[in-house]
Order: C-alpha cells, then sequence, then structure tokens
C-alpha cells in the first residue's frame, strides 16, 4: 500500500522524466555562469573604478602638497608677501578645479587641527580633529570608500621638505589634505553595465532555455524510438528485430528486447509444434483403435478368438495412449517443481532388467543388440517411476536414434557414494553444436526425423528433471555417425534438502 503511493508520488513528479532532467540539468549549467559572470563583472569594475579614481586623485593631491609646501602655503616660513599670494591663488584655483573635476570637497588643515582651505568654503577657520586627521599626521595615509554614500575619503599629508636647519632631520608633516570625492559617476557607470549585462543575460537565459527544451527533446528521442518500435511488435504491426542505434545505450536494450522476443518466438514456435505433435501422438493410438472397432463392428458373427485379438490390440493402443499423457502429466509436474519425489530403497540391477525387458521388442524390430552389464548389485533411495522415465528415455533414444543392426550397450556401475547408469549406442551421434541444446523442451536435432519415429522432444528434458531431482547428474559425449554416451550419475542415498 505504502508503496503504491509512494510509487504514484513518483511517478507524479516531473523529475522521474529523464527529459524533464536533462532540461533542468541544461538550464543550471547555462544560466548559473551567466548570472556569476554578471555579478562578477559588475563587482570588479565597482572595485577597479574607485581603486583608478582614488590613486589618481591621490596622485593629483600629491602634486598638490608638494607645491603646497613649495610656495609655503601653510605659512611655516617667512617668505616675500606678493609672492606667496599670487601662489596661494594659483593653488586655490588648482584645489578649485581637481575639486569640480572630481566632484569632491578638499580640504587643507594645518598643524593646529585648523581648516586653512575648504573648497567648499564652509569649514574654513574651524578646528578638525578626526580620527582620519590625527592618523594622517601619525604618517598614515588613509583612503575609505563608502559604498553605501558614494563617497571616497582620503587623506594626503603636507609634508615639509625644506631644509630645517638641521641636517638629518625627518621631514615633518606639516598639514593634511582631507578629501572626499564622489562615485557617482562610478555608480551610474555600474547602474548602466548592470542594465545592459541584466539585458545580456536575459537574452541568454532565453537561448538556453530554449537550447535546453531542443535539447532534452532531441537527447530523449531515441528512448521515444525505442518504446514505438517496442510497441510496433507488441500490437504485431511487426515481426522484426527492432533497431535504435542512435546510442550504444539504446542499442543495449533493444538487442535485450530483440533476444528476448527471440526467445519468445521459439518457445511459442517450440510450444505450437509440440501441441502438434502432442496431437499427433495422441491420434495414432485413437486411429487404430477405431480401425480396429470398424472392422470388428462390420463383420456379423465373429468369433471369439478374433474378439479377444482385436480387443488386445485396442488395450494395448490404450496403454499407449496412456503412455503419452503420463509423460505429459510428468513434464507438468516437473515444469510446477512439484518436488514431491516418493522415495523407496530399490534394486536397480532389477529395475534396469525389467526396464530392458520392455524395449527389447522395440529394439528387435530394428536389429538392435541391448546389452546389459552389471559391475556391482545397486540398491539406491530413488523414486521409481522417475528412475524408469530417465532409463526408458535414454534407452529408447539409443535404440530410436541407433543404425540397424546396430548396438546398446547399458553399464551399472556404483562407488560408496554414487551409482552411475550409462547408455552408450553406435547410433547417428549428436552434433557438437547440437550437444548443449538437447535438454532444452521441444528440442530436437532433426525434426523430421525425430517426428518420424515418434519424438516430441521431451524425452530430454523430462530425463534432466528426474535426474536433478535426485540431485544427480547427466552428462553426455557423442561422435557424429559413431555414436552416444549418456552417463547418469545418482546418489545412492537421497538426501531431501
Ligand atoms: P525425442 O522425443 O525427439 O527423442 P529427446 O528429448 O529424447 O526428444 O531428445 C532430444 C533430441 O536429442 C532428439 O531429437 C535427438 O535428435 C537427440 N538424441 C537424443 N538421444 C540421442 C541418441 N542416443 N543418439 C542420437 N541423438 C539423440
Amino acid at each position: 500500500m505504502i508503496a503504491k503511493i509512494r510509487d504514484r508520488l513518483f511517478s507524479a513528479l516531473p523529475l522521474r522524466s529523464l527529459r524533464a532532467r536533462i532540461f533542468v540539468l541544461i538550464l543550471a549549467v547555462g544560466i548559473l555562469p551567466s548570472v556569476l559572470m554578471r555579478y562578477g563583472i559588475v563587482e570588479n569594475y565597482e572595485e577597479r573604478a574607485v581603486e583608478q579614481r582614488s590613486t589618481s586623485v591621490q596622485n593629483q593631491l600629491k602634486i598638490l602638497a608638494n607645491q603646497l609646501t613649495s610656495n609655503n602655503y601653510l605659512g611655516n616660513y617667512r617668505s616675500e608677501e606678493q609672492t606667496y599670494r599670487n601662489s596661494r591663488e594659483v593653488i586655490d584655483a588648482e584645489l578649485e578645479l581637481l575639486s569640480n573635476l572630481y566632484e569632491g570637497r578638499v580640504m587643507i588643515i594645518n598643524s593646529n587641527f585648523k581648516v586653512v582651505q575648504d573648497t567648499y568654503g564652509i569649514s574654513e577657520g574651524k578646528t578638525i580633529i578626526s580620527e582620519e586627521v590625527i592618523r594622517c599626521f601619525q604618517g598614515e595615509n588613509i583612503s575609505h570608500y563608502d559604498q553605501e554614500h558614494g563617497y571616497i575619503e582620503m587623506t594626503v599629508p603636507i609634508m615639509d621638505n625644506r631644509p630645517s636647519g638641521q641636517e638629518g632631520e625627518a621631514a615633518a608633516i606639516r598639514g593634511v589634505m582631507l578629501t572626499s570625492i564622489s562615485t557617482d559617476s562610478v555608480a551610474s557607470t555600474m547602474e548602466m553595465m548592470s542594465r545592459k549585462a541584466l539585458i545580456l543575460e536575459a537574452l541568454m537565459i532565453l537561448v538556453i532555455f530554449a537550447l535546453a527544451i531542443l535539447l532534452s527533446i532531441v537527447l530523449t528521442k531515441p528512448l521515444d524510438r525505442v518504446t514505438e518500435a517496442i510497441n510496433e511488435v507488441q500490437a504485431g504491426y511487426s515481426d522484426e528485430s527492432i533497431s535504435v542505434s542512435d546510442y550504444a545505450e539504446t542499442e543495449h536494450i533493444v538487442d535485450a528486447f530483440n533476444q528476448m522476443i527471440q526467445r519468445m518466438r521459439v518457445l511459442d514456435e517450440s510450444r505450437q509444434e509440440f501441441v502438434a505433435n502432442v496431437s499427433h501422438e495422441l491420434k495414432t493410438p485413437m486411429a487404430s483403435m477405431k480401425v480396429l472397432a470398424d472392422s470388428l463392428m462390420a463383420q456379423e458373427n465373429v468369433p471369439a478368438e478374433l474378439y479377444r485379438e482385436f480387443m488386445e490390440d485396442i488395450v494395448s493402443e490404450i496403454d499407449r495412449e496412456n503412455q503419452i499423457i503420463t509423460d505429459l502429466l510428468a513434464l507438468v509436474k516437473m515444469d510446477k517443481k512439484v518436488q514431491d519425489l516418493n522415495v523407496v530403497s530399490l534394486n536397480i540391477n532389477d529395475l534396469t532388467e525389467l526396464i530392458l525387458k520392455r524395449l527389447r521388442p522395440i529394439a528387435r524390430r530394428k536389429d538392435v543388440e541391448v546389452v546389459f552389464e552389471s559391475i556391482r548389485p545397486v540398491i539406491a533411495e530413488v523414486d521409481e517411476v522417475k528412475m524408469t522415465l530417465i532409463m526408458t528415455n535414454l534407452v529408447e533414444n539409443a535404440i530410436k536414434y541407433n543404425k540397424d543392426h546396430g548396438w546398446v550397450k547399458v553399464v551399472l556401475d556404483a562407488d560408496h557414494q554414487f551409482f552411475t547408469f550409462q547408455v552408450s549406442d553406435s547410433g547417428i551421434g549428436i552434433p557438437e553444436d547440437a550437444l548443449a541444446h538437447i535438454y532444452e523442451r521441444f528440442y530436437r536435432v532433426d525434426k523430421s526425423h525425430s517426428r518420424e519415429i515418434g519424438g516430441t522432444g521431451l524425452g530430454l528434458a523430462i530425463t534432466k528433471s528426474a535426474v536433478l531431482m535426485h540431485r544427480g547428474s547427466i552428462t553426455v559425449t557423442s561422435t557424429e555417425g559413431e555414436g552416444t554416451s549418456f552417463l547418469v550419475k545418482i546418489p545412492l542415498i537421497y538426501i531431501a534438502q
């Protein structure tokens, strides 16, 4: 019940389909890199643009800082009043230009933390004691990007590299340029890039989507073809073996299917043939019985002896009929694997003698000599009916497939564990390629010949099943045109499993 629900659930899931899986896979493999690429490009651009902008501003500021020092902008030493004023104006103009160019604000702070110049003109004269400024006075250059508010803040020291009178004295930091520049242009470029990348990405997704649909259909098409071909065979439109050689996998499936069909056909054919044979076999005794009965009825005042004679013939035909039916039942029983062996302790020598006695008349008809060689007396635990079946089938075959004036030799032997029953003949032999098939049901080497002599192809199948039921083995050696030898080996004591 639970398994049924689970199966239903799974079959309802679209991912059970190979087509859907291929589709999802291609989509994932195609889309993921394009999304990652977009993020990568945009992020990378931002980083690089900010870095470039801050470096170039910092460089310009450094140049300016040098200029400031050389022009005594902070008034650290006395100079000509006029020159000082002139150069200050030039520098202020440059600062203005810089702040305009980079959409930023530049403040110049002297060593007293006083703002001496502010390009915005609002903080001049004010005191700024911020962490950045203090750290810059300590010799640390700071550049900090505030992504949220869209600006870069940086500090550049103004060094006093003029000779201070004392040699070897390190250049002192006289002031700090505190600058903040807008990154709006970076942001807008990024936005534009991102928009373009998004469009490109959408296009790519569309193409990948189409590709995924196409590929999932194309790649699974051969499987549809396999199903179609199998359905055709199943519906009976085609008798031929199917072929879908697009993939090695489909070829394997199709090969396996063809083999199965082939087997089924062979089985079906042999079944049909078997039914035909059985009917024929069953009809023959009936026909002779009818002939016998008819001839009796056609005559008037039939003498009692003739009645008796005809009746005896009819009885023997009934016996034959009975035998065939018994064979069929034996086969069906083996088929169903009803392993109800009726094991009894039996004298195998006596049994063999009895069987050979029954078969000798048939051998005599072909002038085949039947010899029995008993090496030692054998008592074994066997099922009498099945053992009779084994021996009869083998000896009967040895007579049936013999040449005229040939011989059949039966040798019975035993060791402490097994007894062996060997039937050799001087018959027509079995071709080597047929040896592997002789135990198959309905298999006959030469169908027409076998039918002629009343074979149904069941004898050895029954024999082998019966031997295996006794936990024994059967082997065959044969040379075409010279003869055949079957060796049956059966345990003396039957051990039930
Ligand atoms: P059948 O009823 O046709 O004899 P079996 O199952 O007994 O069927 O044997 C299968 C086939 O094996 C036979 O058709 C025959 O061709 C071959 N065969 C069996 N025994 C012999 C033998 N002793 N010599 C030659 N061929 C044999």
